[in-house]
């Protein structure tokens, strides 16, 4: 295979106190659907330059957190028009080196300002202290700021679940660094480096590189809160690490989010049908809160897999980025691929049908790229793995159910609870959901078609600790302070 860098490739360096840091070596950065070429070049951050990097936000926070609301919202919507300014560029960067759709990336860079946007219309009120005089004296409380944030990303949604966190830290008046994933850089640092340009030096630093870099992050101990989304086994490293210095955590995790279909789901309803579909495979499945387990009603199930074969075949269509009829990409990197085929392989060795899904657009570059045939698997076993553990690509078990307790159980007995989606009549469907185990439950329709970026996110269980989005995702990245003025100051049973 000869190795060709594209001729937009594009290189980025890590951002420490304001100045690109000169890196020793560059590692370079393919594109998932055609892996000879390189889209780019990110450096392997040094232990040094993470320290240098906490210790320049560190220093940064000092003054940072003194800034008033309003100039800290200003600052941030010019980043917004900036990004919006760049926004075609960015898209194509990121379909580039992370194989999503021109239109998924596009919608990523969506969330990502709506919730920008959000951050900033709510700061204020958010953030506001809450001044109480009553009868024992008076009392303020306050939201402060905790101080270094250590953003660690993962590739799937490197803009989204980067600005997740870049923009309530700062508003609360934190100083971060950002390390997105190695498998997907480019697209999040440059929009890093854009925000970065509207905030003093050293507000924002972004590092590079994997696990290495991480662990200097999630153990110095100037780091005060570690705001990481990834991989739950990842998270389990973190915790440990974090332990001796005790740092404040956001931990949003892995999913294995289960669609329920009661009987009163109508089969013939073709939007929802596409719906569920793209529920399953937008990202090309790559997605924590894509719904990757479907129980449906035992007497609509025949009747439902010949139409949701239907309707995958019609929306479905595998090929390159760039091709605007493309709605599934390549899987992202080789050991995902490699993980999905595993999890389909073994499904089909235990007896399972797996039926292949949608079209192919052009062979010749599928074989070339880290495609995956999309597919659906019927006939498994309720607790075989590709059930029970979360796939992150392109296939999906649909199993029935006989009635809906024994539908909540298999929901329920998941070591995760990210989000979950129950379809059919909605007083029913409501009434299911409110018994299950998850952080979201969407009614109707399920993934990124029910977030709500106004309402807070995050996973019962395994899937996480805390929540991002709504004020709830602004005042995580601060701290709740109390001063109290008593009127009585001795207390009675006091001696003197
Ligand atoms: P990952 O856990 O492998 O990596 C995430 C980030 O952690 C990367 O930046 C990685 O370099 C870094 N990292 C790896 N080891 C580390 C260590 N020991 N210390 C500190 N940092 C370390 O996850 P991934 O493969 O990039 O992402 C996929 C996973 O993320 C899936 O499980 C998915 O469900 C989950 N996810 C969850 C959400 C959510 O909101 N709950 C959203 C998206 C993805």
């Amino acid at each position: 295979m000869t190795i060709q860098a594209n001729p937009e490739a594009v290189t980025v360096e890590a951002l420490i106190n304001g100045q690109n840091a000169k890196s020793l070596s560059q590692t370079a950065k393919e594109n998932p659907a055609n892996p000879s070429e390189i889209v780019g070049y990110f450096p392997v951050t040094t232990k040094e330059q993470a320290v240098e990097a906490i210790e320049a936000a560190a220093e940064a926070f000092k003054t940072w957190k003194k800034t008033d609301i309003e100039e800290r919202v200003t600052r941030m919507r010019k980043a917004i028009e900036k990004i919006r300014a760049a926004e075609s560029e960015i898209v194509n960067l990121l379909s580039r080196e992370h194989g999503k759709p021109l239109y998924d990336a596009h919608g990523e860079i969506y969330v990502s300002l709506m919730w920008m946007e959000f951050a900033c219309n709510e700061a204020a009120a958010a953030l506001q202290a809450d001044v109480q005089e009553h009868d024992h004296g008076k009392t303020i409380l306050s939201y402060d700021p905790i101080g270094v944030v250590a953003a660690i990303s993962p590739w799937n949604y490197p803009i989204a679940l980067s600005t997740i966190k870049i923009a309530p830290a700062l508003l609360a008046g934190n100083a971060i660094v950002l390390k997105p994933s190695p498998y997907a850089p480019l697209a999040a640092a440059k929009v890093a480096e854009i925000i970065a340009s509207e905030f003093p030096a050293g507000v924002i630093n972004v590092v590079h590189g994997g696990a290495d870099v991480g662990v200097e992050l999630t153990t110095n101990p100037r780091v005060a809160k570690i705001a990481f989304t990834g991989g739950t086994e990842t998270a389990k490293h973190i915790i440990k690490a974090a332990s001796d210095t005790i740092k404040d955590m956001t931990l949003e995790l892995g999913g294995n989010d289960a669609a329920i279909f009661l009987e009163s789901f109508d089969v013939n309803d073709e939007r929802a049908m596409r719906r569920i579909v793209v529920s399953n495979f937008l990202t090309t499945g790559q997605i924590c809160m894509i719904a990757k387990r479907v129980y449906v009603h035992r007497s609509i199930y025949d009747q439902f897999v010949e139409k949701y074969i239907e309707a995958a075949n019609r929306w479905i269509r595998v090929g390159d980025p760039f091709n605007p009829e493309t709605t599934v990409g390549p899987v992202n990197n080789v050991k995902q691929k490699d993980y999905v085929t595993g999890l389909v392989k073994d499904a089909k060795q235990r007896g399972a049908q797996v039926v292949p899904l949608g079209r192919i657009l052009d062979q010749q570059q599928f074989d070339q790229g880290y495609y995956l045939q999309p597919t659906l698997v019927l006939g498994c076993d309720a607790h075989d793995p590709i059930v029970v553990e979360e796939q992150f690509g392109p296939t999906v078990p649909i199993l029935p159910f006989d009635d809906v307790e024994q539908a909540i159980e298999l929901h329920n007995e998941s070591i995760y609870g990210l989000t979950s989606s129950v379809w059919g009549a909605e007083d029913e469907a409501i009434a299911v959901a409110r018994q299950l185990e998850a952080g979201t439950t969407m009614i109707n329709t399920a993934a990124v078609q029910g977030l709500d970026v106004r309402f807070p996110f995050g996973g019962f269980k395994q899937s996480g600790i805390g929540r991002e989005y709504g004020t709830e995702g602004i005042r995580t990245y601060t701290e709740q302070h109390v001063i109290n003025v008593p009127k009585m100051l001795d207390l009675p049973y006091i001696p003197e």
